[in-house]
């Protein structure tokens, strides 16, 4: 971030600190300290975007809560549970070097339980708790104003991680800065809106714990490369819980392809 912001200075671009947006129009945007006039305006003010209030559309929200914490896991892998017994989303463990990041979809009361649960008990370096604004927009540009990021309700429905679809987004508008309505056709017709990611969040909240059970009960254990048809050819006889796994292992896949 510091590179980035010495960079725009070098190249003439000027940083306003503690200077609140409050609002804007069509010809100036109106901060706690100032108005000021643009020619090109672009709302990366995140999920309680004051530009969006501009465009005028609403976004989905869910809210995230993790800690940062000292802890050791024995296995350095990602995990993910998707017990409805902590989250109707899900919860996550991230192993760093000395510490994890463990977080959940839902409040810190919720990450609580699940710690508590899991028996992880650490030190906590550091909290995080926002809103996650995700499933996109029908309009992210009005005359000179473009919105990005969270600003822009981006975040992938199905990982709700915001940072891909914002790097993925932030070409296509570097690209097209002269042309934002056409910023704004590429965004909608880019893999990181694909609709498969909504169905995909929709599948995993309705499956419940017992469906999860007759999904796992075979490959529990297994590493992916391992499965087997005969491994999952139990799940036919589940049509509805097949089509769920069907529309979470398709996000799954395309959230791995294009960014978690
Ligand atoms: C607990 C939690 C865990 C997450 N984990 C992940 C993860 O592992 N991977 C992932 O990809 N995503 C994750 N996300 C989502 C990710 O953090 C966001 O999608 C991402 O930060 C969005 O970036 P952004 O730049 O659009 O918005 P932000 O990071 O919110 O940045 C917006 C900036 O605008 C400024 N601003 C806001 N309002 C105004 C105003 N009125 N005037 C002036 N400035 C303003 C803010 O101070 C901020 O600097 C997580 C979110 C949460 C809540």
């Amino acid at each position: 971030m510091e590179g980035m912001a010495e960079e725009f200075i070098k190249r003439g671009g000027k940083i306003l600190l503690s200077n609140k947006v409050e609002k804007i129009d069509d010809d100036f945007i109106y901060t706690s300290k100032e108005k000021i006039e643009y020619d090109l305006c672009i709302g990366a003010d995140g999920p309680l975007s004051a530009v969006r209030k501009y465009i005028g559309e609403d976004c989905l929200f869910e809210i995230g809560s993790e800690y940062e914490m000292k802890y050791r896991m024995e296995e350095n892998y990602l995990e993910f549970y998707l017990s409805k017994k902590f989250s109707h989303h899900y919860a996550w463990i991230f192993p760093k070097k000395e510490t994890i990041n463990v977080g959940i979809i839902g409040k810190f009361s919720m990450l609580d339980y699940f710690l508590n649960k899991l028996k992880i008990d650490g030190k906590i370096v550091s909290k995080k708790v926002g809103m996650i604004p995700y499933g996109g927009m029908k309009t992210l540009v009005k005359n000179n104003v473009a919105l990005i990021g969270d600003a822009a309700c981006m975040a992938n429905p199905f990982s709700l991680g915001g940072i891909s679809p914002a790097i993925h987004a932030a070409k296509i508008l570097a690209k097209n800065i002269v042309n934002l309505k056409k910023y704004e056709e590429e965004i909608k017709a880019h893999p990181i809106m694909d609709s498969i990611l909504m169905k995909g969040k929709k599948a995993l909240e309705k499956l419940d714990d017992r469906e999860m059970e007759i999904a796992f009960k075979r490959i529990n254990g297994k590493e992916i490369k391992e499965i087997k048809y005969e491994d999952i050819k139990h799940l036919f006889l589940h049509p509805i819980a097949t089509m769920k796994f069907y529309r979470i292992a398709k996000a799954l896949i395309h959230s791995l392809k294009w960014g978690w």
